[in-house]
């Protein structure tokens, strides 16, 4: 039988207080609602803590499979390219492209192509190096700080997109009830997250790709719990697929050798033989969902 615990502190989906332990000693930093089903960090790291993590080298390190970015500036190309596909996705449930507002907007990539296509689109990041890079050589509003503090006013946004943004926050439910209160009469939010329930996740166990410091997920979600969360937060789920990312292949074939070593060898080296470091693939391993919901009405 896993270990059972009670915490002073209620889940924030279902106000319960009893969680799981996970079987992997390797991912003793989380538990699991015991009712729910949310995973969680055991202890949620403190405003300082969080701060320290989204420094210049969350954006450009060398231990990208534990933390943040090899580096997210020369990966513009691949993110520009992600983002039509999201961008496709997301018109197909907006009238028209009015006010957007991406959160986590990182060096701004997605706010950028989103203006390139008709949105009048602006950006928050909680990292004072992405904003003042989105804001100096893309010229994109952007504001630095949490949503909480930003003041933009009630019912002014057509949709608002927050990519890998919900599992780092302390508290999802009130993030998304504020994104609602946030979205005009019919707004769309859409978001993406690393999906706990996928196969991929059950299969690498905790190599799995999602797993990343204590201090930087804080949730994992899955099917179940983000449309909880969405619904919670006064949202009606329009719908909810596994999506991928445009990514160079020099770095498929790096996370490739995390899971299959003598294949990764072999194309790793054929990349640096026939030098295509700045060819892309479409990569789905269907490990991260995305999710469109209307706020609804209440
Ligand atoms: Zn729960």
């Amino acid at each position: 039988m896993p270990e059972r615990f009670r915490d002073q502190r209620p889940c924030p989906l279902c106000s319960q207080t009893t969680y799981i332990a996970l079987s992997s000693p390797r991912l003793a930093h989380l538990w699991r609602c015991a009712y729910c089903d949310l995973v969680s960090v055991r202890r949620l790291p403190e405003p300082e803590e969080l701060h320290a993590v989204y420094g210049e080298a969350y954006f450009r390190n060398s231990r990208s499979e534990e933390s943040g970015y090899e580096d997210y500036e020369q990966d513009r190309y691949c993110i520009v390219k992600t983002a039509k596909r999201r961008l496709d996705t997301l018109e197909r449930y907006t009238q028209e492209r009015g006010r957007l507002l991406d959160v986590g907007c990182a060096l701004g990539f997605f706010a950028d192509t989103a203006r390139h296509r008709g949105w009048q689109a602006e950006g928050i990041d909680i990292s004072h190096h992405a904003v003042e890079y989105a804001t100096e050589h893309l010229g994109l509003p952007a504001r630095q700080g949490i949503l909480r503090d930003a003041g933009y006013a009630p019912g002014s946004f057509d949709a608002v997109t927050m990519f890998d943004v919900i599992e780092h926050v302390t508290d999802p439910v009130a993030e998304l009830q504020l994104v609602r209160t946030l979205l005009k009469p019919g707004g769309v939010v859409m978001l993406s997250t690393p999906d706990v329930g996928s196969l991929a996740a059950r299969l690498t166990g905790p190599r799995w790709m999602g797993y990343k410091l204590a201090e930087e997920h804080l949730y994992y979600f899955d099917r179940k719990t983000i449309t909880l969360a969405l619904d919670h937060a006064g949202f009606e789920v329009l719908e909810a697929r596994p999506i991928g990312k445009d990514v160079s292949l020099d770095f498929f074939a790096k996370r490739l050798r995390l899971y299959a070593p003598p294949i990764a060898a072999g194309l790793g080296w054929g990349i640096e033989k026939a030098r295509l470091g700045r060819a892309s693939i479409y990569a789905n391993p269907r490990d991260i969902l995305s999710v469109v919901a209307r706020v609804g009405r209440c």
